[in-house]
């Protein structure tokens, strides 16, 4: 167990063709450090499509998954680091946070020419892991797996699941629980939290540099402007405005919306409470360590408004040479966020509503008589959607209504919506319903069902749920009736109260 970490023969090296940027950026970017090689290490999932995409050498890796997927062994051109980063956690500043227990293992250059991390997560501890283990546990890791894979699925901007594997390793958190490894891939894992470790220095040197480093590989068309740090802001709050609105539509509660949780490239990270809701209701929490709601459902525009404000604190000595100048200027942007969140959701909600058509003078209180509804109701928000996308393709209202406890109180509503979309159109509903069914998915990783999938291969190392699960949840937008019960919200009983990070 306390081996150092093997070095694969140079043989290897067609595997990964790493080629490594955040690396070579100056040292107090990061801090290099190998993964601590684990006991008996097994391969429990490989994302045989991702290594695709990602042009590795997918069928050696998968038989040698399990020594490279824990870190016992490192492929030539590989070189690991954990980065430097700091955040607020639940409003908190901690100047110094970093990867305490993910070690960067290089970066590859995908087949559309995209530049991406591949990172380990539980490989060990690093010098930033304070008083952590360094570790994972395998539920956690498994959690990961799926609500990542599914996001991507959905077609929301995420990091990715390439591989996980259990150590044969305990790992202490309130009880003794099998340890595991992650593998992330991300398009960096560069965070607002990146921008504050150097700011909080005041090192507006290395704060430049990381301005430079994330506009070359995140946002190039911004290369050569005359304020790139502004417009940075400005294009990082524009994913991270679309991002959240894309969250919101399909109910999802990232749980952790720390600034060290939050990406610079617009994509989701750090799955730990997160939950998909069921019945709708914008007060939703689920974290167990989120005890005001800071980041319920419904809050999320507003914390994204607030971390964007945090990042922009951060530039202000790049975006003008005056303060008060600067402070208008990043003002400005933050108050952008906010309209832009308002565009995207707007867009978001309409789409799913199948109001395709030019805004008319009642949709707004079509949409919020219908939001009004559903949490009247208590009605599941997923198959309330996906259940007037039925009726839109059927053109009665059954299967909007089935999803209600009390259709009665739906119908009036339904009969608006039918009058408002009618209407226009003589498209019959089908194209409607078509669209509609692009953005409503049937299928979403359920707080239950995650759960169910998590204790079977936790408790009896039985991985076919978590096959099955993942099976479904990638294709979430196609009927599929062989597994209707998937999309079936929590009986009685059933419902999930609490998630925890895991940590
Ligand atoms: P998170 O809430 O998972 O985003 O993590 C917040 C911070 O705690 C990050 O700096 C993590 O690297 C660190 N951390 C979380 N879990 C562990 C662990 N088991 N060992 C060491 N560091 C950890
Ligand atoms: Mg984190």
């Amino acid at each position: 167990m306390t081996e150092a970490t093997r070095r694969l023969p140079d043989e290897a090296k067609a595997r990964v063709a790493f080629d490594n940027s955040y690396a070579r950026l100056p040292q107090n970017f990061f801090a290099r450090v190998e993964p601590t090689p684990v006991a008996a290490p097994q391969l429990v999932k490989f994302n045989r499509a991702l290594g695709l995409e990602l042009g590795l050498d997918v069928d050696a890796l998968e038989r040698d998954g399990a020594e490279i997927f824990s870190g016992n062994g490192l492929l030539p051109g590989s070189e690991p680091v954990a980065m430097a980063y700091a955040g607020h956690q639940f409003g908190q500043f901690v100047p110094q946070l970093g990867d305490g227990r993910a070690i960067l293992l290089g970066e590859v250059i995908d087949r559309q020419g995209q530049r991406r991390d591949i990172q380990l997560k539980g490989a060990g501890p690093t010098p930033y892991s304070r008083r952590g283990d360094g570790r994972a546990a395998l539920g956690p890791v498994l959690r990961e797996y799926i609500v990542s894979e599914a996001m991507h699925a959905l077609g929301i901007p995420t990091t990715r699941a390439l591989a996980a594997v259990t150590t044969g390793q305990p790992v202490y958190r309130e009880t003794m629980l099998p340890g595991a490894v992650f593998t992330r891939v991300a398009a960096s894992h560069v965070r607002v939290g990146t921008f504050q470790f150097f700011a909080a220095r005041g090192d507006t040197e290395n704060t430049r540099i990381l301005v430079d480093y994330v506009i070359d590989r995140h946002y190039p068309e911004l290369k050569g402007l005359e304020r790139p740090a502004l417009a940075l802001l400005d294009a990082v709050a524009e994913r991270q405005a679309a991002l959240i609105a894309r969250w919101l539509g399909v109910g999802f509660i990232h749980g952790v919306m720390n600034t060290d949780n939050m990406t610079i490239s617009g994509e989701t990270i750090d799955f730990g409470p997160c939950a998909f809701m069921d019945t709708y209701d914008p007060r939703t929490v689920y974290s167990s360590i989120d005890q005001m709601g800071r980041y319920a459902y419904g809050n999320q525009p507003l914390i994204g408004q607030w971390n964007i404000a945090r990042l922009a604190e951060t530039l202000l000595p790049l975006i003008h040479d005056t303060p008060d100048e600067a402070v208008n200027l990043a003002n400005d942007a933050v108050t952008r966020f906010m309209d832009r969140f308002q565009d995207n959701w707007r867009r978001t909600i309409r789409t799913k509503l199948g109001l395709t058509e030019a805004e008319e003078d009642g949709d707004t209180d079509l949409i919020r008589a219908y939001l009004a509804l559903l949490s009247e109701q208590k009605a599941d928000f997923t198959n309330a959607f996906r259940g007037l996308t039925g009726a839109a393709a059927d053109g009665t209202p059954d299967r909007f209504l089935s999803a209600f406890a009390e259709p009665g109180a739906a119908l009036a509503w339904f009969e608006a919506w039918q009058a408002r979309t009618i209407a226009r159109g003589t498209d019959a509903g089908s194209a409607r319903a078509e669209i509609m069914r692009s953005v409503n998915p049937a299928f979403i990783p359920r707080n239950h069902q995650v759960e169910r999938a998590l204790a079977a291969a936790i408790e009896h190392g039985d991985y076919s749920l978590f096959e099955a699960l993942n099976d479904v949840l990638s294709r979430p937008y196609d009927v599929q009736p062989a597994f209707a019960s998937y999309g079936e919200p929590p009986k009685a009983g059933e419902e999930v109260l609490q998630t925890f990070c895991g940590t």
